[in-house]
């Protein structure tokens, strides 16, 4: 038997255009009292309702819990630029690919991933926020560009389908010249990251009973887990924590996970006149040559802009570094989109990445039917629900290959001692993006 008492709990600061742009979700069910379940899940992100509707499949006439410390789609889930991507995506990579073994496996674990989502995706409507559209990779640079050809050069050996863009043909889909050239892959999926989540919470909690703004301040585990919020305890035979970098708030993967942020700033819907000035296509979604680059979607009438990573250790931002990243993203937008002028934007926020220093995700039975699935390195959207699915088939007490191969993975690996980490971590990601040039 182990106590676990959080550290702190998730308070992700800031409204994000994803969630500010839907209609206000119904009033939340919090958790009170004492309750129990056969299962129970903590943190409902990708990982964590991927995992529920999974068990739902597996187990469905047992009592399966979740319990998030937000309401759901107001965390990282809800908040990331909603590239759900199939194919190799190494953000510190040089082209974004890995060895080619790895790469093709895990092109099939995120494809089947991908199918999960687009299951439920059918099954409860969301087809709006979930759309196969691909994702187009914008070069600024002739070095961008050669980065691109060596990523083709990658697919290529992999087999996988991609289109060359030149700057007109990217001009004719983003309206802006700013790009000399790009690369299109058809696989990707771009979602509305923050109605996917609650339109998947909300068709789960047919047969899933989901509690929001309820964080879990400890955790005991034993014979029975009790897991307790500041309101109530549950006690369940089975527990999966899928809390993403709030693992180490309870103790667990201590000095093996970083906490780094990332910032998007959303437009005002663009009037007619804007639109026809921009010209180019409605909806699209840019990834930069550069991994530290910028992030560039159109959504209809509005614009969004994600770049910059900082180090935050604490596991939280703040207004003031907010409003301080939103003028980066304002001199992306213009470089971009001069036609547009000064355009306002209506939102802008951070949201948390647990990265770790060999890319490494967090997955497996860490105490006696403690299970965790997270720390997915900038690609959760995805591989949060990958392990979310493995993980409920783990604790379910399947003998799965994919289930057996990524137990053999490697976990995260020890973070460089302090003061090395508060140093050299903000150094690094400053020396990246001041690499990433034009493509910021
Ligand atoms: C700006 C931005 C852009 C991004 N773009 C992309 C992208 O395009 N594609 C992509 O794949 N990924 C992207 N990401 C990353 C992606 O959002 C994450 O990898 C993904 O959300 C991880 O899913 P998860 O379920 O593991 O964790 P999370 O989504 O972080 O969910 C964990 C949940 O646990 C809850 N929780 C934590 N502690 C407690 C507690 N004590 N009690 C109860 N609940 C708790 C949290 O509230 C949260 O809801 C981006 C992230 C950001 C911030």
């Amino acid at each position: 038997m182990s106590d676990h008492a959080a550290v702190r709990t998730p308070a992700d600061t800031s409204l994000s255009g994803w969630y500010g742009i839907l209609p206000p979700p119904k009033a939340p069910e919090v958790l009170r009292g004492r309750h129990k379940a056969d299962w129970l899940i903590v943190g409902a992100g990708f990982a964590g309702l991927a995992a529920a509707r999974r068990l739902s499949q597996l187990v469905p006439n047992e009592r399966i819990v979740v319990v998030d410390a937000q309401r759901v789609g107001w965390g990282a889930a809800g908040r990331n630029s909603g590239f759900m991507i199939d194919l190799p995506h190494e953000l510190g990579g040089a082209h974004y690919g890995g060895s080619q073994d790895h790469d093709r496996k895990s092109i099939r674990m995120n494809r089947a991933a991908i199918e999960f989502s687009a299951s439920a995706a059918d099954e409860y409507g969301l087809q709006k926020f979930f759309v196969r559209a691909g994702k187009f990779h914008g070069a600024a640079t002739d070095h961008g560009i050669s980065v691109l050809h060596e990523f083709e050069e990658h697919l290529t050996g992999l087999g996988e389908p991609f289109e060359r863009l030149d700057a007109v043909q990217l001009k004719e889909i983003t309206g802006t010249d700013f790009f000399v050239g790009g690369t299109f892959t058809p696989g990707t999926v771009m979602a509305q990251p923050a109605g996917f989540i609650r339109g998947l919470a909300e068709g789960l909690s047919r047969g899933v009973s989901i509690f929001e703004n309820s964080p879990v301040i400890s955790l005991q585990t034993g014979k029975m887990h009790t897991v307790r919020t500041v309101e109530s305890e549950i006690t369940a035979p089975r527990l999966i924590l899928t809390v993403n970098g709030h693992l180490e708030s309870f103790g667990f993967f201590r000095k093996r996970l970083l906490h780094v942020f990332t910032y998007a700033s959303m437009t005002r819907p663009l009037s007619r006149t804007e639109q026809a000035l921009l010209g180019g296509e409605p909806h699209w979604g840019l990834i930069p040559a550069d991994p530290m680059g910028s992030t560039i979607r159109r959504i209809g009438d509005r614009i969004l802009v994600r770049n910059t990573f900082t180090y935050n250790p604490d596991m939280s931002t703040s207004e003031k570094q907010i409003r301080r990243i939103g003028a980066a993203h304002d001199r992306s937008f213009h470089a971009r989109f001069p036609m547009l002028g000064e355009m306002p934007m209506e939102f802008r926020w951070g949201g948390h990445l647990c990265l770790s220093l060999n890319s490494a995700p967090v997955f497996g039975e860490i105490e006696d039917r403690v299970f965790v699935a997270g720390c997915c390195n900038g690609l959760g959207t995805v591989q949060g629900t990958l392990y979310g699915m493995l993980a409920a088939d783990l604790a379910a007490g399947s003998n799965e290959p994919t289930v057996t191969d990524a137990l053999n993975e490697p976990g995260p690996v020890r973070l460089y001692p302090e003061p090395l980490m508060s140093i050299g971590a903000p150094l690094k990601l400053w020396a990246m993006q001041k690499r990433a040039g034009r493509e910021l």
